[in-house]
């Protein structure tokens, strides 16, 4: 059974525009800059599918000619980046939506672990939205939009989403499994995480191919062979072979 008939939360694109920039995005050759420009019209176009359910209340507009019933989104809106690479989705997203929030919360991969660790949250008290976009380009182990997920519930948002360039298998299963109620927009769904964490074939550590960091330790995740971190990928793989 394929990923998207799986999994009811689970859309993926099947546009061809979307296609045809993811397969630019993955190529080795593709700069930095171009890559961050990829990233962008990327997130425009699985914004716009993403927000395709929001509610609109209606409005009357005066035209040049004469008043008509339009209509305007209903809901606040969220963005919550996941801290580097998801920095890269949110001036799309806010093109689309400039009265969109943007709220941080830093959660680190543990390399090792593969374990997201929480180092930066400075949400207020109560939501101040009721729709929350999680931006992360790469849905790989799941464990850092889970644990978003977690604290945005905590928080008060009355709907998630979650909106990735490429999602690995192992990370749909993770954050399905904990928030089935969560929607996840993709471009694509890969073939697995690799020993290191990596999603293959996928397109190498998205924020390094942003931000031209190709040589601070988080190009080598997982560098030692004796750590963790094949074992958390192989704990990964047996749960989502249990799963079917
Ligand atoms: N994060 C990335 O940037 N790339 C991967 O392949 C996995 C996680």
């Amino acid at each position: 059974m394929d990923m998207a008939s799986r999994y009811a939360n689970l859309h993926v694109s099947n546009h061809p525009l979307v296609a045809h920039k993811l397969s630019l995005l993955r190529d080795r050759s593709t700069e930095p800059k171009r890559f961050r420009e990829l990233v962008r019209e990327l997130s425009w176009l699985l914004g716009y599918e993403a927000m395709a359910d929001l509610t609109t209340q209606p409005i009357t507009v005066e035209t040049p000619l004469e008043p008509m019933a339009g209509a305007e989104l209903e809901p606040k809106v969220g963005l919550v980046p996941v801290l580097r690479a998801g920095l890269g989705m949110v001036d799309a997203m806010l093109e689309l939506m400039p009265s969109a929030e943007v709220w941080h919360i830093g959660l680190y991969r543990d390399e090792r672990s593969l374990k997201p660790v929480e180092y930066y949250n400075k949400l207020p008290d109560a939501a101040t939205v009721q729709v929350c976009l999680i931006l992360d380009p790469m849905l790989a182990t799941g464990g850092s939009s889970a644990a978003t997920v977690d604290i945005l519930k905590q928080w008060g948002a009355a709907r998630i989403k979650q909106v990735s360039l490429i999602a690995a298998p192992e990370g749909i299963a993770t954050l399905s499994g904990a928030h089935p109620d969560v929607d996840i927009h993709v471009a694509a769904v890969d073939r697995a995480l690799n020993e290191r964490g990596y999603i293959v074939p996928g397109l190498g550590d998205a924020g390094d191919r942003q931000f031209g960091t190709f040589a601070g330790p988080s190009s080598e995740p997982g560098h030692d062979p004796a750590d963790e971190t094949a074992e958390v990928v192989r704990r990964l793989q047996r749960n989502l072979a249990g799963e079917s």
